[in-house]
């Protein structure tokens, strides 16, 4: 007697990192997890996303993004409009802001998820999990289908803020399709956010009269609040750019620890870049009573950390500091694209002191052994890594697929 099947097919992702995409089937529903922009795909201008679609053959019921970053999004605008797209709260609020100041297409058709509210489509039932990521209200997904049970661990980290967040994971699954950034990158253990917040306090009180410039992601909220927490440690002024500051304001909206200049004092927002803005100018006037023009930050400069990123050279070359600390608190990878090279080059012509306080938003080594460890997987998948192999090493029953193989139980 046939028993009835599921189908789990990695479109894109068994061997890299990014471009993320998952289908998974009943013979009656067909749903996509995350799909996303390969890291290394050139996109000058809208049309350009079209060539990455992975090929899906048959009606998609709906998607499932599991946070906001690029990699697990950034095609969602190229799929039928009709489509429902199931987010975070917090991922909506981050398109949302994104539309407007970073001219990404609007996502069409969102539904918010949480983890109270399991959804269902057809004959599938996905469940939603918040994870600790560099991504603010990351999720995992428990899928559901023919008396099955697939979980997808989206982008996962055991290091961060809410790093024990993997613990309310469901258990004993059939599947974890299991992201694997670090293994066998490195078996050092990572840092954890709350270290990255200590060097940045000793850092400040280090150079009481000096600037402190730091290139954090406008979109890493936990980094953020470390920097702010840094800053009220210290004493010093947290300076936010609008865009920056907009993102605060609007993921507080979601959670009130999350620095709002109108709830959190010792939080200004710096105009550069305003112009550009246009229509959007209620986002801007919102947030006027604490704008903090350059000539300020000029004379006063060891009261402020300035959240700065390589676009913003020409204001920061306006306060013309004489000395600086410069902290990057990025992937250190950025520090070296061709981009990048005019704002480090006048950084170090200055004579700056450059510094690098950075923490990876995926699990190491360790962690992910510690998640698998709380899941208890009947059998492993392999996505978001380019060292599938290695997972043999580290757990027993890993399946190893190819992109776009469809894999039937
Ligand atoms: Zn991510």
């Amino acid at each position: 007697m046939d028993s009835y099947k599921l189908t789990i097919t990695v479109h894109r992702g068994t061997n890299e990192i990014g471009g993320s995409c998952v289908e998974i089937a009943t013979a009656n529903t067909r749903i996509l997890i995350d799909i996303g922009l390969p890291l290394d795909s050139v996109v000058k201008k809208l049309e350009d996303l079209k060539q990455y679609l992975p090929e899906i053959e048959g009606h998609i019921d709906a998607v499932f993004i599991s946070h906001y970053h690029l990699d697990h999004h950034g095609l969602v605008s190229e799929i039928d409009p009709s489509i429902p797209v199931y987010v975070s709260a917090g991922t909506a609020k981050m398109f949302g802001i994104n539309a407007i100041f970073l001219n990404k297409p609007k996502v069409e058709n969102l539904r918010i998820i949480d983890m109270k509210t399991p959804v269902t489509v057809g004959d599938i039932k996905i469940s939603a999990f918040t994870v600790d990521h560099s991504a603010y209200d990351a999720m995992a997904f428990l899928i559901e289908a023919e008396g099955k049970q697939i979980l997808y661990s989206g982008d996962i980290r055991t290091h961060g803020v809410k790093g024990n967040l993997y613990q309310n994971l469901p258990q004993n699954v059939d599947y974890l399709i299991l992201e694997g950034t670090n293994i066998g990158k490195s078996e050092s253990r990572s840092k954890t956010e709350k270290e990255i917040k200590d060097q940045f306090v000793e850092l400040f009180r280090k150079s009481p009269d000096r600037i402190n410039y730091v290139w954090s992601s406008g979109q890493n909220i936990d980094r953020l609040v470390q920097i702010y927490i840094a800053c009220r440690t210290t004493g010093r002024t947290f300076v936010a750019d609008l865009y920056v500051a907009n993102v605060l304001h609007e993921i507080h909206q979601l959670n009130a620890n999350i620095p709002s200049p109108y709830s959190h004092s010792n939080f200004r927002v710096w105009y550069a870049k305003y112009q550009e803005l246009k229509e959007n100018e209620n986002l801007a006037f919102r947030l006027k009573r604490f704008k903090i023009k350059s000539k300020e930050i000029a004379e006063s400069l060891g009261k402020y950390v300035v959240l700065v990123r390589p676009s913003l050279l020409k204001y920061i070359q306006k306060i013309n500091a004489a000395q600086a600390n410069v902290v990057t608190s990025i992937w250190k990878d950025y520090e070296i694209r061709t981009e990048n090279e005019a704002f480090f080059d006048w950084v170090d012509q200055k004579g700056y002191k450059r510094t690098h306080y950075h923490t990876s938003g995926h699990a190491d080594q360790t962690g992910i052994q510690k998640i698998v460890a709380h899941i208890s997987p009947k059998a492993i998948i392999p996505i978001h890594t380019v060292n599938k192999a290695m997972y043999s090493e580290l757990f027993d029953h890993v399946v190893l697929l190819d992109d776009g193989e469809a894999y039937e139980f």
